[in-house]
């Protein structure tokens, strides 16, 4: 009487009230149905376009949870979601019916700094992260909005303000602890399953559920020279081509990246500059203070700044210095191209673009990174382009759903503008909803190989509900 209707892979299925109960009973963490505690926190995303409703919440607090998840899924063949942080701005945290696998709750990080090394569970966000490492001045690279998911931004790859300077994210993987399709644990490092070690570098989410990750620390901080340089985004044909040049050039400890977007009414930007067309450079150098004052002169001594913030920030604050313009709870829309080089003509692209935003929070970045990232072979890792010099994205944000055409077009607009002087590949983090048909292409030459992997640990396709590697041999 009480059976439970959940969306299956194929089709409607009902659980009996009996399984749902020995469920409940094997996990630790809470199970929640519709209109239980933890099922709205759990299904709710930073993305506000995505609004599913899972038929059941697993909201696991270790291991153990994780494959008593994972068993019932197979053998009731459940349509399954896997959640972290919840950032992925393709909402594939979440699913329609099925079994949402939330490992929001493991948000432990154990940080051995003797060894140099963190143990983070996959629930972490990059705060947890930074705080637990930095209080012994040791980093990991991360990405660059302090609320993100370690998980979902390491299994995508992982880029931010160090990348230059000690590679991707997954560049200081270890080694990770993960849950197979068939509910198998295993841990997985360079030695052990590095098949599967070398696809969850880069592949996301199609291969395993990763419980925790085990990473490489480099000194760094509790300070790093760092902020931003603002210009009136009519300076920004002539000052491009600057950034490019300095950027190019870059010593690996110096970042920046460009953001053209209608300045918030941050205290350092004079009043009258609210809300009009700016371009940000962000800097941030990974290394010697003095050195870092030389090395980011060049960029400080362009045009006549409306504002100059470059200056010694702790780095946990730098690593949050964006999360006021990101938080969750907008709608958003993204598309985005790598480039190895940016020509005139993909700058005069970018630039028309953000002349024309169509809401007051949209912006365009680029995004630089090469590098360390670049001394890593294409083939060491499902990261395809090690080349990528920059990465441009279109992030549209707005907050009334009346707007989304209007949105979605302007970024859209951009990318196909880009598209001619961009390289071809993308970063699978950066890519919407509607790109399956681009997975491919973003792999390049590791995609057959990421298919044979995902053959081998997963080859019904249980974990779907993400930027999709179809098992080899699996018809479209
Ligand atoms: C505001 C903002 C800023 C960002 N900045 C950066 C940046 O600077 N650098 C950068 O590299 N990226 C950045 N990103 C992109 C980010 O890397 C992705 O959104 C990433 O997917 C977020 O991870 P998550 O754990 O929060 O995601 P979730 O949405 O929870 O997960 C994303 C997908 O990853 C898979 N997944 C998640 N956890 C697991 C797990 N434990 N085991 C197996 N699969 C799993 C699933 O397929 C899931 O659908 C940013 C995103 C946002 C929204």
């Amino acid at each position: 009487m009480n059976d439970l209707t959940i969306g299956a892979v194929d089709a409607a299925k009902t659980i009996s009230e009996e399984a749902l109960a020995a469920f409940r009973g094997e996990m630790r963490g809470a199970v929640a149905l519709p209109g239980e505690d933890g099922y709205e926190a759990a299904r709710t995303i930073w993305n506000a376009m995505i609004d599913r409703r899972p038929a059941l919440v697993a909201r696991c607090r270790g291991p153990a949870d994780v494959i008593h998840a994972l068993r019932l899924a197979r053998k009731e063949k459940l349509l399954v979601a896997v959640r972290s942080g919840g950032h992925n701005i393709a909402g594939t945290a979440v699913c329609d019916g099925g079994l949402l696998i939330d490992l929001s709750p493991m948000r432990s990080v154990r940080v051995d700094p003797s060894a140099r090394v963190a143990r983070v569970e996959a629930g972490a966000t990059l705060a947890d992260f930074d705080r637990e490492a930095q209080v012994f001045a040791l980093a990991a690279p991360l990405g660059i909005n302090s609320t993100t998911g370690v998980a979902g931004l390491t299994l995508g790859g992982g880029f931010g303000w160090t990348t230059r300077k000690f590679g991707l994210t997954i560049d200081n993987l270890i080694s990770a602890d993960v849950v197979t399709a068939d509910g198998e644990f295993m841990r997985v490092s360079e030695t052990e399953r590095p098949d599967l070690f070398w696809a969850l570098r880069g592949g996301g989410g199609n291969f395993g559920v990763v419980t925790s990750f085990e990473f490489r620390l480099h000194p760094l901080g509790p300070e790093v020279l760092s902020g931003l340089v603002v210009h009136p985004l009519d300076e920004a044909q002539a000052l491009l081509p600057e950034f490019r040049r300095i950027a190019t050039d870059a010593p690996d400890e110096l970042t920046v990246w460009s953001v053209m977007r209608k300045a918030p009414p941050l205290p350092f930007i004079p009043a009258e500059w609210h809300g009009k067309e700016v371009l940000i450079f962000a800097a941030c150098y990974a290394g010697d203070m003095a050195e870092g004052e030389k090395a980011t002169r060049a960029l400080r001594s362009l045009g006549r700044p409306i504002a100059d913030v470059v200056s010694p920030h702790s780095f946990i604050k730098w690593q949050t210095a964006f999360d006021p313009l990101l938080t969750a709870g907008a709608r958003n829309y993204w598309k985005s191209h790598d480039f190895d080089d940016l020509s005139d003509a993909a700058l005069a692209a970018i630039v028309g673009a953000a002349r024309a935003l169509p809401s007051p929070e949209c912006e365009v970045f680029i995004a630089h990174v090469g590098g360390a990232m670049t001394r890593v072979a294409p083939d060491a890792t499902a990261w395809p382009n090690r080349k990528a010099h920059f990465v441009m994205n279109a992030h549209a944000r707005w907050r009334d759903a009346g707007q989304d055409s209007s949105c979605i077009a302007w970024a859209r607009g951009l990318y196909e503008a880009a598209a001619p002087f961009a390289s071809g590949s993308v970063y699978v983090n950066f890519m919407p909803g509607d790109e399956q048909d681009r997975v491919e292409g973003a792999y390049g030459a590791n995609y057959r190989r990421l298919a044979e992997v995902k053959r081998r640990y997963d080859p019904e396709n249980l974990f779907r509900v993400n930027q999709n590697i179809r098992p080899a041999g699996e018809r479209k």
